[in-house]
């Protein structure tokens, strides 16, 4: 059965003394309420050690926002998927749409961290997603197969269940616009379906398609009723704590 994830990107924002109040604010709160959802922050890599230490005995799991595909090396300013798991990480977003957008990120590239990622056993949290312009041209699925192919691309069907895909659309991120849950409904139906047919039912089974654009405590609800959402991706709403608990104990 694929699993629900709650996951914070909290991209560049928040130092650590920052980062660590409020993970301890949300440990206790996870510990007096606890959920059934996987629950996961992904911070800045400064603050990654000191989390991972704060939250060793809860239930809260730590993500990097990106890592290299090579081991080590003269690539300045990256950090390879061993330091993630050094750092306490047992997730990476991948292929974030500022990633593409902003530092020129294509599926290649992505294809390449996820396999890093797979061989350092760090389950990547791999985002896809359609431009306002690409859905206007009726171009989404398109779009988003293509994304999905390229960046799996030899992945084996056994590592598939390994992945969490993470439906982004790029007009939802950060703008207030969030996908109707009949919107994400249809991408995610899409998704599972054209990965089941690549790799077969059995691979894809408990294969976890989260939604991400938008998420607030006011739409939460509305999303995570549809089955085919199994979580949720949270960038601005996540920063506050009170406004991330009410997320993360959405009814
Ligand atoms: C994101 O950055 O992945 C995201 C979904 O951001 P926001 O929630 O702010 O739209």
């Amino acid at each position: 059965m694929a699993k629900t994830f709650i996951v914070a990107n909290w991209k560049m924002n928040k130092t650590t003394g920052q980062a660590l109040e409020y993970a301890r604010g949300l440990k206790a709160a996870l510990l007096q309420n606890p959920v059934s959802a996987v629950v996961v922050i992904a911070p800045p890599f400064t603050g990654m050690r000191a989390l991972a230490e704060e939250l060793k005995d809860s239930a809260v799991c730590l993500a990097a926002q990106n890592m290299h595909p090579a081991a080590r090396g003269a690539f300045t300013g990256e950090i390879s998927g061993e330091m993630v798991v050094d750092a306490g990480c047992r997730y990476c977003i991948i292929g974030h749409s500022e990633r593409r957008q902003l530092f020129g990120e294509d599926n290649h590239l992505i294809n390449a961290k996820i396999t890093a990622a797979l061989n350092y056993g760090v389950m990547p949290i791999f985002c896809i997603g359609e431009t306002l312009a690409s859905r206007n041209a009726g171009e989404t699925f398109s779009v988003l197969s293509k994304q999905l192919k390229e960046g799996l691309n030899k992945i084996p069907a056994n590592d598939i269940g390994k992945i969490a895909i993470a439906y982004e659309p790029v007009w939802a991120i950060g703008t207030g616009l969030t996908a109707t849950p009949g919107q994400v409904h249809e991408a995610h139906s899409f998704i599972r379906n054209l990965l089941s047919e690549i790799y077969g039912e059995k691979a894809t089974a408990d294969l976890s398609i989260i939604y991400g654009g938008s998420v607030t405590a006011a739409n939460i609800s509305s999303l995570m009723a549809e089955k085919e959402i199994n979580g949720v991706l949270v960038g601005s709403a996540s920063l506050d704590l009170a406004s991330f608990l009410a997320i993360v104990n959405f009814k």
